[in-house]
């Protein structure tokens, strides 16, 4: 199954807060993490914080928008 990049960007009201975005285009540097384009398996990921862990993320790291994009894709 093919794997998407997704990096975590900071949120523009406060310091703790970040959002997970899909990496399409592989425009973003730094860190990234790789999940399969499967819902279940990024909505597992998400759950178990798993990149919380592998985006070194302290605060709350908003899984919503890759959440979407799994959801568009898959219908
Ligand atoms: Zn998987």
């Amino acid at each position: 199954m093919a794997l998407l990049r997704v990096v975590a960007v900071k949120g523009e009201t406060d310091s703790t807060s970040w959002e997970l975005h899909p990496d399409e285009s592989r425009r973003h540097g730094g860190r990234g993490a790789y999940v399969h384009r499967d819902l279940t398996c990024g909505g597992l990921a998400i759950q178990r914080r798993a990149f919380e862990r592998a985006l070194k993320i302290q605060g709350v790291l908003s899984g919503d928008l890759l959440m979407a994009a799994l959801k568009q894709q898959s219908s």
